[in-house]
């Protein structure tokens, strides 16, 4: 499957990782929106957030405990915004779901 997110959870492309276990990958992305910019992804293949059974949707209680932790870590006290986009209304390029999370500047509301 030609998917960037699934090479770089196998290395095939290189990322600048913050947090990483069995289950999940936290890295910066390449093209930063803010002064703190990561996504949060599964390193299984989910297209997006639908697409998660029942059964796995625990996936997205540790992706938020991931996030926890980093935000602790990189003490992001001033606040940050998580964001899933999700299909093409919502902006979504990249086909495996991800939560970005943005920081370090005040963000504004709405969103474009
Ligand atoms: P989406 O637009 O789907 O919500 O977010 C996809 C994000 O992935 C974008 O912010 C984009 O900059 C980021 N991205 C796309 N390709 C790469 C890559 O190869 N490496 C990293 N680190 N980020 C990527
Ligand atoms: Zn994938």
């Amino acid at each position: 499957m030609d998917c960037i997110f699934c090479k770089i959870v196998k290395g095939e492309i290189p990322s600048k990782k913050i947090y990483e276990d069995e289950k999940v990958l936290a890295f910066y992305d390449v093209s930063p929106q803010a002064p703190v910019h990561f996504l949060v992804i599964p390193k299984e293949h989910f297209r997006n957030f639908r697409d998660i059974s029942s059964d796995k949707l625990e996936i997205i209680s540790h992706i938020f405990k991931v996030i926890q932790i980093i935000a602790e870590q990189l003490k992001l006290d001033d606040g940050l915004r998580i964001v899933n986009n999700y299909g093409k209304d919502g902006g979504q390029t990249v086909d495996h779901l991800h939560f970005h999370v943005l920081a370090g500047r005040s963000l504004n509301w709405p969103p474009g």
